[in-house]
């Protein structure tokens, strides 16, 4: 317990699976919160203080199934593991096991094929901040490698960054708020001043500067030196092999905020699902490494209008070659996670397979490299293959290297044995016969002893402690004889070793020799194999192409995804300019148009937002498909702008600099904003930051207040966005008075979803159509949702009489519309009102007037101006 204790208090944070032979074993609180989070067996073992210890325990061998679903819930975990080897009994050697922790497991530094999302990067992000307030972060996956910082403006940008990557695990300082990925944060660590943070980079990456890289500001140098660290700590003190860090450029990004983000459930769904998103409706990729990067294309949307063409050239040069692209694909499926293998190797917790993925990939890379290198010849492709090509065609000497030494059925651990093949290694196969050798021996001795003892059911066989032992039954041994030797052989003189009941083990002067022979030669063999294994790594660590060819591979599995995507003719490939232009014909909301059931048709619907018409005003009633219509544009600009095909006939977009999608319930109660305080703050970020290039989806702005309140509001937030920020935008609400704009506003354009009333029913023809919805359809869902008839009638009867008052009220809203000016210049003077009208205006009391002595009292108001 004195060692268990010592061990916790370096890790008073994790769990500590503290190894006892073939269990990882926990203690106290440890072993309560993982025995319920687990749901296994809490017992007790030995006392503390008098009482007794909380302990539960899990096999060495399963702790692969264990140890994810602690990481999941938000766990870390320490591993300690005996570093000494067990003793033989008799070594003379007192008191318990050496041990140490070995690795300390996070959600941010897994490396284990079974702990990690295939399709998904697994990020450890460190964010800093220096005096002057300036923040600075920094990101690895060390599954792969990769190693990146960001400089970052504000907390927002931190936000965007967060929504953007998703990591896995934040280290912070403390106070810093990390919004929806608060549960991320790990505990505080030490964060060096800058100085000491770029020397601390720069001594890692052997360059005497960091500035050899790029250039970092302090906050992102200690940001990666933060993480480093932390890296560094959780391995043991071992590091992985990383690329240098790349000071990633945020400024060729489009903007999108992590609200839009939310909105769009571009990789993850508002459930925290993946199955209903925009990355699994247009995901035909056929390798992990490949839906990463296709994860990494669609979170981080370009606004690089160069780049995006090498994007599309690339796809659309596969798309017109379904022969080459459909080889390509088959030999990409059989392409391994090369990234996250030498991940595994540079950690030094390579298997056998992992060398085999490398050899798979090597294979795959020249097998791809050949099939793009057909006619045209590679000189023709466009620029990105071109690149692919080249990196993945290669030397073959380590393709060779590793078919000769690796054996066809490899053990799944190295110390399994077997996984170098026989003829490789000289010495290995000598080693092995050694072994081998001394097994057939043993056969023949069994036979021999059988014999010469006179017991044919005795046995040879090996025994955990005892080694080799003869075993035969209580029975039979009571007939042989342990006090002279058979035959005069003294090296065959029966030992006693241990018996039970019914059955009793010897050994004999010759058999020990033999075991000890056979020992030495199977740990030579294994000694002589692991050395092997360990040059064979070297070899591919050395190597500094391979990362590169990870990524060849990647970039060809999007390419043909997005060919494959774009074959069947409903998806087009986006014509981007740098203007302000737009117009989408015949799109589609590809996530909807996926889940509609089967039968039912996706009505595709066109949406022109060109200079003159950039402001589009969409009305109409709850379920004809406004926010599907509102989505689908912002979703086709996301896919556009990571360069990839578009669900729609054509598509024309002039770059799109920020992107604001405010579409679905914003529901924020849970940190106690009402909905009303959401949407405004929503609509203050919008206003702060869209301009001309950009484009605003917004879905009933001013719904969470009294209706003129809100009306007025979202009368204000389309002026603006019309007139000062100039944007284009997708506007849908309720308050059909808003259409009266049009006539104000030259750049506004009154469009509805088309709906019609068929034999009583409401049909919804989710078809975008000019002008105003004619009346609400809200009693017709209400019936169509199974509201009660007696509910929906009375409801019919209170619309139709609420209508008739509301014309009377109508020309309010222009009262209204002229009093904006004039708020500009400050409140009218009092005496602007000449004094007859105000002696009315005194007299009138509105709230005990009936709607008819209102009518009145205003035709007494008219006259009297
Ligand atoms: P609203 O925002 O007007 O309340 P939604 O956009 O949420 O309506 O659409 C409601 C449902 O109508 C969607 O879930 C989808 O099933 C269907 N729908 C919407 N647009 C279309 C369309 N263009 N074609 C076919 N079905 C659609």
């Amino acid at each position: 317990m004195a060692q268990w204790f010592t061990l916790k208090a370096e890790h008073p944070d994790a769990l500590l699976f503290f190894r006892m032979g073939d269990f990882y074993e926990l203690f106290f609180s440890d072993a309560e919160a993982a025995a319920s989070a687990l749901d296994i067996a809490l017992t007790a073992r030995g006392t503390h203080a008098g009482e007794p210890i909380p302990m539960c325990g899990v096999p060495v061998t399963a702790a692969p199934a264990y140890l994810p679903r602690l990481i999941r819930r938000g766990f870390r975990v320490a591993v300690a593991e005996q570093t000494e080897a067990a003793r033989k009994p008799g070594s003379g050697a007192k008191g318990p096991l050496a041990r140490a922790v070995v690795r300390l497991i996070t959600a941010g530094t897994l490396t284990e094929d079974e702990m990690l999302e295939a399709s998904r990067p697994n990020l450890l992000l460190a964010v800093a901040i220096v005096a002057d307030r300036t923040l600075g972060a920094s990101f690895i996956d060390i599954s792969t490698g990769s190693f990146e910082t960001a400089a970052l403006r504000d907390a927002g940008a931190l936000m965007e960054l967060l929504g953007r990557l998703d990591p896995a695990e934040i280290l912070a300082p403390a106070g810093l708020p990390l919004g929806d990925h608060e549960h991320k944060r790990a505990p505080q660590q030490l964060a060096p001043d800058p100085e000491a943070a770029r020397k601390r980079v720069a001594r890692l990456f052997g360059v005497a500067n960091l500035d050899a890289f790029g250039s970092f500001s302090d906050a992102e140098a200690i940001a990666a030196a933060v993480a480093l660290d932390y890296v560094r700590r959780a391995q043991a003190g071992r590091l992985p092999r990383l690329s240098h860090p790349i000071a990633a450029a945020e400024t060729g990004l489009m903007g999108l905020d992590p609200a839009t983000r939310t909105s769009l459930e571009l990789l993850r769904a508002r459930d925290g699902g993946t199955g209903h998103t925009l990355f699994s409706a247009t995901c035909r990729t056929v390798t992990a490494t490949g839906s990463r990067l296709l994860g990494r294309w669609l979170s981080a949307p370009l606004c690089d209008l160069a780049a995006l063409q090498q994007r599309q050239a690339a796809w659309r040069f596969l798309q017109d070659q379904p022969r080459r692209t459909a080889l390509l694909r088959t030999i990409l499926r059989g392409a391994p996670d090369l990234a996250r293998a030498l991940g595994r190797l540079s950690l030094g917790r390579g298997q056998p397979r992992d060398l085999e993925a490398v050899r798979q990939a090597l294979r795959c890379g020249r097998e791809s490299a050949a099939a793009l290198g057909e006619e045209p010849p590679s000189s023709a492709l466009p620029v990105l293959l071109r690149q692919a090509h080249d990196r993945c065609e290669r030397g073959t000497a380590l393709e060779e290297l590793l078919g000769r030494a690796l054996a066809a059925e490899l053990p799944a651990r190295l110390e399994d044995g077997g996984a170098i093949a026989a003829g490789f290694d000289g010495e290995l196969d000598a080693q092995r016969h050694l072994r081998d050798d001394g097994r057939r021996l043993l056969a023949a001795l069994q036979l021999d002893y059988a014999q010469c003892f006179g017991v044919a059911s005795l046995k040879i066989r090996h025994h955990q402690q005892l080694g080799y032992v003869i075993e035969m039954s209580a029975a039979a041994a009571r007939g042989v004889r342990t006090d002279i030797p058979p035959a005069g052989r003294q090296d065959r003189l029966l030992l006693f070793r241990q018996g039970t009941a019914s059955l009793s083990r010897f050994s004999t002067p010759e058999l020990s020799d033999l075991d000890r022979r056979i020992a030495e030669a199977a740990g030579e063999a294994e000694r002589r194999e692991r050395l092997v294994f360990d040059t064979l790594v070297a070899q591919v660590l050395a190597d500094p192409s391979l990362p590169a060819l990870a990524e060849s591979l990647a970039l060809l599995d999007v390419a043909q995804s997005c060919a494959t995507l774009a074959a069947g003719g409903q998806w087009c490939c986006p014509q981007l300019r740098e203007d302000a232009g737009f117009l989408l014909k015949g799109a589609r909301h590809p996530v909807v148009e996926a889940a509609l059931p089967r039968g039912e048709r996706f009505t595709p619907n066109d949406c022109d937002l060109s200079p003159g018409r950039r402001v589009m005003l969409l009305t109409g009633p709850n379920m004809a498909g406004k926010s599907t219509f509102l989505r689908q544009a912002a979703l086709a600009v996301v896919l556009a702008q990571a360069g990839l095909p578009v669900p729609a006939v054509e598509a024309r977009i002039g770059l799109v600099d920020r992107l604001f999608s405010r579409v679905g319930a914003a529901d924020d109660l849970a940190r106690g904003r009402s909905t009303f305080m959401v949407e405004m703050t929503e609509a203050a970020a919008i206003l702060h930051q869209a301009g001309p290039r950009s484009l605003v989806v917004v879905d009933e702005i001013g719904r969470g207040t009294a209706t003129l309140d809100g009306l007025a509001i979202a009368w204000a937030v389309l002026e603006a966005i019309h007139g000062q920020l100039r944007s284009r935008a997708i506007f849908a609400t309720h308050f059909h008075e808003l259409a009266e704009l049009a006539e104000s506003l030259p750049a506004l354009r009154p469009h509805t979803m088309s709906v019609r009333e068929w034999k009583g029913e409401v049909v919804f023809r989710h078809e975008v159509v000019d002008g105003v919805a004619g009346r609400s359809w809200g009693v017709h869902v209400a019936r169509l949702a199974g509201v009660p008839e007696p509910v929906v009638r009375r409801a019919a009867r209170l619309l139709a009489e609420l209508e008739r008052t509301r014309a009377l009220t109508a020309p309010a809203l222009p009262l209204f519309a002229q009093a904006e000016p004039r708020g500009e210049q400050g409140a009218p003077e009092a005496d602007e009102v000449p004094p007859p009208l105000r002696a009315v205006l005194d007299a009138l009391d509105p709230d005990v007037l009936t709607p008819r002595e209102a009518l009145a009292a205003l035709y007494r108001l008219k006259a009297l101006l």
